[in-house]
């Protein structure tokens, strides 16, 4: 084990997650891929082990320290770009069907090639924008807990993301140094979409000592026929 892996297993299990060899084998894995698919695409701007394992590994299982993901089994990241959170959370908590969104149809082929390289089970890749996928049988009302890391401001990710989760399942957004604001403007956003902030955690990454909150939403009633709006507008328009 170098040293990056063992503070990663170290700090994880003081969170109450423990890796095995294989599911430490699968983050290097993923490591390697990273940063050979990077030098075609672009997929992060942390190519550095040390940091791509605390700003990218670390920062996604993050939020499995605040929400309980043995009790989930259906979950979906939105925005899931080169793979965070849904791929280090899948790692660690191999129980999840995961799906993953994402408007960009490159980099759902690099996750197709992780997912295929790590042995990856029930994992779903959906090309097209949450807008749209949200509207679709499969898609709607279905989640135990749906998730979003960097993809917009949290009243546009409410409508993005609330449609996905099933009434009494959560939305977490992970979001970074002072969500306050974000979480005042959302507020409208809230009612429309039938949901209330439940909580809004705090963690600090463990060298760089950077902030990062994750916003618990409770979805308490069905989406609302009208929303997600048409694919685009909830950025263009944000409910305010
Ligand atoms: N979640 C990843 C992370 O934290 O590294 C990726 C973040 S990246 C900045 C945002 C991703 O969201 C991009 O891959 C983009 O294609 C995707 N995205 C943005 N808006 C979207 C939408 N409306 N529907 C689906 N994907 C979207």
């Amino acid at each position: 084990m170098n040293h990056t892996e063992s503070w990663f297993v170290d700090l994880l299990h003081k969170e109450g997650v423990s890796l095995t060899d294989q599911q430490l084998q699968q983050f290097d894995l993923y490591y390697q891929l990273l940063v050979e698919w990077n030098e075609k695409m672009n997929l992060t701007g942390i190519t550095e082990r040390e940091a791509v394992y605390e700003k990218h590994f670390y920062d996604s299982v993050s939020l499995s320290f605040f929400l309980d993901l043995n009790k989930a089994i259906r979950f979906a990241d939105i925005g899931s770009g080169a793979g965070f959170p849904s791929i280090p959370l899948k790692i660690c908590f191999p129980h999840l069907e995961v799906t993953m969104v994402d408007s960009l149809n490159k980099r759902l082929h690099f996750l197709k090639h992780v997912i295929e390289a790590l042995g990856l089970q029930q994992m779903n890749c959906v090309h097209g924008r949450a807008e749209d996928m949200a509207r679709l049988k499969e898609h709607r009302d279905q989640y135990d807990v749906v998730t979003a890391r960097a993809v917009a401001r949290l009243n546009i990710l409410n409508e993005l993301c609330l449609p996905f989760v099933r009434i009494g399942g959560k939305f977490a957004a992970m979001k970074g140094a002072d969500p306050a604001s974000e979480v005042n403007e959302a507020q409208n956003s809230l009612i429309e979409l039938k949901a209330d902030v439940q909580n809004v955690h705090h963690l600090t990454l463990p060298h760089e000592q950077s902030d990062r909150h994750i916003v618990i939403v409770n979805k308490t009633g069905a989406t609302p026929k009208k929303y997600p709006r048409k694919a685009g507008l909830p950025g263009k328009q944000p409910i305010v």
